[in-house]
């Protein structure tokens, strides 16, 4: 058997069994890409050790700051020494480490990476979750529905996890995976939520699954076919009364054609003479759309076209569009990119009595709840 495989499998076997004996399961974030430097200060004590070394190569208290840079051959800490390609921070009792000003739960790992750095935060997933939780979803929301958003990330970052095995990290800090805002980002009414639904996960053949969520379908999700590719049974659409009273339910937007022109130029597009529909998926979402320049026909698909266009102007692919003198008057339905659970649609069930595994098993269709393999 190869080796990441039997890696994968070891994993996917400890997710599924280990974790609700083994709450500090931990997760890799991604808090800083590419940086050029990274300022290091804690609430209280700290060490930091560079691999090799038994004894910690720095030692801080609250007043100290260590500016860790990439120098020549390895990391370096305000000083000409260099210490391979690693530092670990790790603080002591109960003190939290702070990368520029934000402040994180867990351990911090620097690494050089080609002339930058990449700083990771390793956090339990619990903890990680709540740093997470209020950037993803209004604590002040029903409690049903926060709590059904504990449960999609949890499995969502488990999911994540999986698919990363071998690589420095599981996930960014960023929108591309989750916001994670670390210590500064959590709130005691979602940290309610995650702990009222410790451990629990999405599960489909055995594995977490791929949770994602979206502000506001606005009526329908989209089937991930038509979004990103691929079948997953569990991401395929479904409708959702309960997102009407979402302010992002409807959206209009005017643009001229030498806009949508300029904002596809990277796509090889030139200047646009008409632009059309070329195929709804199921939902009535745009899977593909026709735009003519003086050099021919080009299809794009739906996302393409709201992400080259921007996904706050181009809110979602469920919308209609005219085109008049040149201008094209788009009038949409929804935020986001409709996959996997509806926020706001989230929101409504729960205000009309759902509970979270309902609201889960509605947005997910044929999944499993479990807890640390345990129905
Ligand atoms: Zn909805």
């Amino acid at each position: 058997m190869k080796k990441p495989l039997l890696l994968f499998l070891i994993i996917a076997c400890f997710i599924l069994t280990g974790f609700k004996d083994s709450p500090d399961f931990k997760i890799r974030v991604a808090i800083l890409l590419d940086a050029s430097s990274a300022k290091i200060s804690a609430t209280g004590r700290f060490k930091i050790f560079a691999p090799g070394k038994l004894e910690a190569v720095a030692i801080g208290d609250e007043e100290a700051i260590y500016m860790i840079q990439s120098g020549l051959f390895g990391l370096k800490m305000d000083g000409p020494e260099e210490y391979g390609d690693i530092l670990e921070v790790k603080p002591l009792g109960d003190s939290f480490i702070r990368v520029n000003n934000r402040t994180y739960r867990g351990e911090i790992e620097v690494r050089k990476r080609n002339d930058t750095l990449l700083v990771i935060n390793e956090v339990d997933l619990e903890e990680y979750l709540q740093g997470v939780m209020k950037h993803e979803i209004s604590p002040a929301w029903p409690k049903e529905a926060v709590k059904a958003q504990a449960v999609a990330a949890r499995s969502f970052a488990l999911n994540k996890k999986l698919k990363n095995i071998g690589k420095p990290y599981d996930l960014c800090a960023t929108i591309t995976s989750q916001v994670y805002g670390g210590l500064s980002g959590e709130d005691p009414r979602s940290n309610e939520a995650i702990d009222e639904t410790k451990g629990e996960i999405l599960i489909y053949q055995e594995k977490p699954i791929a949770a994602y969520y979206h502000a506001t379908c606005g009526g329908e999700t989209a089937d991930v076919e038509n979004v990103w590719g691929g079948r997953l049974p569990y991401l395929k659409s479904v409708r959702c009364k309960y997102c009407k009273n979402s302010p992002h339910y409807e959206w209009e937007e005017n643009l001229s054609l030498l806009e949508i022109s300029n904002a596809l130029s990277r796509k090889g597009i030139s200047e646009i003479e008409s632009i059309e529909v070329y195929k709804r998926g199921g939902t009535g979402r745009i899977a593909k759309l026709i735009v003519e320049d003086e050099f021919g026909k080009h299809i794009i698909s739906g996302n393409q076209f709201r992400m080259a266009l921007g996904p706050n102007l181009i809110r979602s692919t469920l919308f209609k569009m005219k085109e008049k003198r040149g201008r094209v008057e788009f009038k949409g339905k929804g935020w986001g990119h409709g996959v996997g659970m509806c926020q706001w649609g989230a929101k409504g069930m729960a205000e009309k009595g759902y509970n979270y595994k309902e609201i889960l098993k509605h947005y997910y269709p044929g999944v499993k709840l479990e807890k640390g393999g345990v129905e």
